[in-house]
């Protein structure tokens, strides 16, 4: 593909939920060129894309692709379901800033997450985690998120208790200089230590230093189940207070008891924006959520970091009331989605492979022990990097989450090669443009708005999430036929239909095969 071409005849979807027009459209120099009906080739290299939609690149709105595009910068299955943009750093989880104290906490951190992490794969901060990205070459451009967990690491460790004025200071400053350097915001983790031990005063001072340089907090509220709508409350109360734009993430009512609270919390989102509170979401297209294990624990457990807790689990009175805590307390989630629905996904040992792809009550049953025993051993011998699916949403909540005019999509990806990962890492888009659109969702058009430029608008990409003359050439090429194939027992399976994506105008997949261009930057 050279710097100048033309698509010819393509169904033109513009991103702006403006309905399917035809036309040709010219590239050149990686900018949407020009678009009109009979363009002449003028020197081009012509493509034929009758037939065919043409869409702005997909926005992954929310991500954990951080550690895997040092790795694996082709990102061939993201590449591959159209996404031409990574929001990364989500939840509380960003590989930076780190500081000489912070290092080994922050690395431990983050492989819970995704497991074992090498020292030079966490940075000082924003500026040379770009840095080392753009060295080696990305395919996909990034937005980084600044994660409240390295914040805190930094300054307060995994202690349980709220900052001091001088703390909260520091953590100000240090998030103030990743955001001068280019991140696009803030991201919380309130149901994760130690995002979760912050206390209200700390997220307000966050939140304002957010705001004060021009960007957005997200945030992984600090319960999706029977404490969701005070946890949509206490994170619109920051943004209220900071007057601050804000994405609450992933935004689902989880565990049988919490079935149908979704119109609630809409409305509870629709009521502030109503009030001048600047707000919308993500959401990923699936009945299950997925997590690493130690999520199935009250955050105090975590109180002084990972081996604090090994070492508490061989006290045999510990161990029992941490039983108590985690099956038996009434808001725990494993006494509302029980064992059977918990799936392990991804180990790091490899003696515990076999585990993956089944769930804690079947596992547990073929080792003779406990589910609660198995939990415990995996933190124990897989150093707490067990990853896991939670069976746990119902479909009108989710169907009405995904169709809600606020809603974009984001995949919430885990990746982690060689597991077996919830399938939203290989498949939520082309499911939001095949699948669901057939089943009447939303128009096609609709679709792609909602994996575009509502997006593009949140994180401030100017230049992105909309085809019109002048923007960025980043855009997908698809068929009617457009579909996942990824499933929860076959979670790697590659989508079907899309068959070239470009970024600044350089083809990473050419007639459905990634090329291993590397075009990506990271924005900001
Ligand atoms: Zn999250």
């Amino acid at each position: 593909m050279t710097g100048h071409f033309l698509l010819r005849g393509a169904r033109i979807i513009d991103g702006t939920g403006a309905p399917p027009f035809v036309s040709d459209l010219r590239v050149r120099e990686g900018r949407i060129a020009g678009i009109g009906p009979d363009l002449s080739a003028d020197g081009a290299t012509v493509i034929d894309a009758e037939d065919r939609y043409l869409a702005p690149g997909f926005i992954d709105a929310h991500c954990h692709d951080d550690l895997i595009c040092l790795r694996e910068p082709a990102r061939v299955e993201k590449a591959m379901q159209g996404v031409t943009t990574l929001v990364v750093g989500n939840c509380s989880f960003s590989l930076y800033p780190k500081t000489a104290d912070s290092a080994d906490a922050l690395r431990q951190h983050f492989s819970s997450l995704l497991g074992a992490i090498e020292p030079g794969e966490i940075f000082d901060g924003f500026s040379s985690y770009r840095d080392a990205l753009h060295a080696q070459g990305i395919a996909l451009n990034m937005v980084s998120l600044v994660g409240h967990a390295a914040l805190r690491l930094s300054v307060l460790g995994y202690d349980r208790r709220a900052a001091s004025a001088e703390e909260r200071a520091r953590m100000q400053d240090l998030l103030a200089r990743q955001l001068r350097d280019g991140a696009a915001g803030l991201s919380l983790g309130l149901v994760y230590p130690p995002s979760a031990y912050a206390d209200a005063e700390e997220l307000l001072a966050l939140a304002q230093t957010t705001r004060a340089h021009g960007k957005l907090v997200a945030a992984h509220i600090r319960s999706y189940e029977d404490g969701l709508s005070a946890s949509i409350d206490e994170f619109l109360g920051i943004l209220k207070s900071a007057a601050a734009p804000g994405l609450l993430s992933h935004l689902q009512a989880a565990g049988r008891p919490n079935w149908g609270a979704m119109p609630k919390a809409l409305e509870q989102l629709e009521a502030a924006r109503r009030d001048g509170v600047d707000v919308s979401f993500d959401m990923y297209p699936y009945l299950a959520g997925s997590s690493f294990i130690l999520q199935l624990l009250p955050p105090e457990a975590l109180e002084g970091g990972l081996s604090a807790l090994i070492a508490r689990l061989s006290d045999p009175q510990t161990r029992e009331s941490l039983r108590r805590a985690v099956e038996e307390a009434p808001k725990s989630k494993v006494a509302m989605i029980g064992w059977s629905n918990v799936r392990i996904s991804g180990t790091s040992n490899p003696a515990l492979k076999s585990l993956e792809g089944q769930d804690m009550q079947a596992a547990a049953a073929q080792a003779g022990i406990t589910p609660f025993d198995l939990m415990v051993r995996l933190i124990q011998e897989d150093g707490g990097q067990t990853t896991i699916v939670l069976f746990q949403l119902h479909a009108d909540d989710l169907r009405a989450a995904c169709t809600h005019p606020l809603h974009m999509v984001g995949s919430d990806g885990l990746p982690r090669p060689g597991t077996k990962p919830h399938p939203r890492a290989y498949g939520t888009f082309p499911r939001v443009a095949g699948r669901l659109r057939r089943e009447d969702w939303f128009s096609l058009e609709d679709a792609v708005r909602r994996m575009t430029s509502v997006a593009a608008e949140r994180f401030g990409l100017r230049d992105r999430g909309v085809i019109a003359p002048g923007m960025a050439a980043d855009m997908v090429l698809f068929d009617d036929d457009i579909d996942d194939r990824a499933t929860f027992d076959t979670p790697t399976l590659l989508p079907t239909g899309v068959h070239h994506v470009w970024v600044a105008g350089q083809a990473i997949v050419e007639n459905g095969q990634s090329t291993g261009r590397l075009p990506g930057r990271v924005l900001g």
